[in-house]
């Protein structure tokens, strides 16, 4: 036998029975999305590494040590992407989105890929959904696109296994104070942070704050606030948006550590954990970036976005709503003559294209096979078909549930079907 050959480490394969979940999430996404006002956008899966580079960050752990990248066959370097925002503004600025209107909102969803260490809700191939609103600077749409994630929680039925941390990093000016306010604090310590935070205290000391390192945790406490050096304006943001988020029953938690580990990020940053997960309990990430559509080469337009694990999200929902077993099959097709066997395939597809969901056996197995394979897929009805009924243009119904039995015309079995539902 010819050797098996293994999927790549740190993916997953989903499975039909973990499918229907998935399409049970996307149809509340998609509603939710609609209610909203968002359009779907499927950006490409891979673009050129520059602009993960140029947007993400050079030092953050995606760039510096995640990403998929190769060589094509032009000596272009290209990137599996890692996230999507950077994609959807590329998309954004090279589609001219901001001519259709001054505001677009958009929504995605599909995978990305890290190579990051695998375990339990950590994956090299994982999916993401997210949404960005690009073209307003105003805390109503901060409010907005977290209320936006709200919602689809709250649909799901896991809103409340979930909380809300939020912060804000404020505007460049306020960023450069408190990172000037941060080295000041920092620098008397530096010999004691670990190697990682050593690095980052010149290219990216607002990172040191997310370290996970006890030593530098012990430290970090005592650290500034980022909210102590947020100018005026920056403040009255900040101020609205939680003032908003109260009024709307949207309950969250201030977070002054919480910084995020993408460069792009000004004002706004919040993260939603769930009490249902284990150490990777981040379900969903997002903050402003009023820079990066400017940095990317299009216009000064302000933006703010999430993005969130589906795979995270189909554990808390699993944690908190077990599967039920019902059942999606209505109809499985038992041929118990050999010469009528050839029928099969015509007589199932008039009842496929008349909606119901049916199934028939192609290995020619005996009657009571047929039986068994019908209730493996747990079909609500049987439908018979020997030589007798053939001729008489019926076939037996057998109703799973009750036992009955009886012959139906075989112009009557759809309607049949239908009004047991
Ligand atoms: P980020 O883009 O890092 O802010 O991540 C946004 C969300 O994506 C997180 O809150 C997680 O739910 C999910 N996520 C990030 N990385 C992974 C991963 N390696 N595997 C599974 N989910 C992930």
């Amino acid at each position: 036998m010819s050797e098996k050959i293994q999927r790549v480490k740190g993916v997953n394969d989903i499975l039909p029975v973990e499918a229907s979940r998935w399409q049970y999430l996307e149809t509340v996404v998609s509603q939710v999305m609609a209610r909203f006002a968002y359009g779907e956008i499927r950006p490409p899966i891979f673009e050129k590494t520059e602009l993960f580079a140029r947007s993400v960050g050079e030092d953050t752990d995606i760039v510096s040590k995640e990403m998929y990248s190769f060589q094509d066959m032009s000596g272009t370097s290209l990137t599996l992407r890692p996230e999507l925002t950077a994609g959807v503004v590329r998309s954004y600025i090279q589609n001219n989105l901001q001519q259709i209107s001054p505001v677009q909102k958009l929504w995605y969803e599909g995978p990305m890929f890290r190579q990051e260490r695998p375990q339990k809700g950590r994956y090299r191939q994982f999916w993401q959904l997210g949404a960005e609103a690009i073209g307003s600077p105003n805390p109503e749409q901060d409010v907005e696109i977290i209320a936006l994630f709200h919602a689809i929680l709250q649909e799901l039925g896991i809103a409340d296994s979930v909380s809300l941390k939020i912060n804000s990093v404020g505007d460049s000016e306020s960023r450069q104070s408190y990172r000037t306010a941060l080295q000041d604090f920092l620098r008397p310590h530096l010999n004691e942070l670990s190697e990682t935070s050593q690095h980052r205290f010149e290219t990216n000391p607002l990172r040191i704050l997310d370290s996970k390192a006890p030593n530098d945790r012990e430290i970090i406490k005592d650290a500034p606030k980022i909210r102590d050096c947020l100018n005026a304006s920056s403040v009255d943001h900040y101020e609205q948006v939680l003032q908003m988020l109260t009024e709307m029953n949207i309950p969250f938690v201030q977070d002054d550590l919480l910084v995020r580990g993408l460069d792009y990020y000004t004002h706004t940053i919040f993260e939603f954990t769930s009490d249902a997960l284990g150490a990777q309990d981040a379900i969903c990430g997002g903050g402003r970036y009023n820079d990066l559509v400017k940095e990317l080469g299009g216009n000064d337009v302000p933006a703010i976005g999430w993005a969130s694990g589906i795979e995270r999200l189909l554990l808390v929902v699993d944690a908190l709503k077990p599967a039920e077993s019902s059942s999606t099959m209505d109809l499985f097709l038992v041929v118990q003559a050999e010469e009528l066997r050839a029928h099969a395939p015509g007589i199932i597809q008039k009842w496929r294209m008349a909606g119901l969901r049916c199934d028939f056996d192609t290995l020619k197995r005996s009657m009571k096979a047929q039986l068994r394979e019908a209730n493996r897929q747990r079909a609500r009805f049987a439908a018979i078909l020997g030589n007798d009924e053939y001729s008489q243009g019926v076939v037996q119904l057998k109703n799973f549930e009750t036992g009955e039995q009886s012959a139906i015309a075989f112009d009557r079995v759809v309607e049949t079907i239908n009004n047991y539902r």
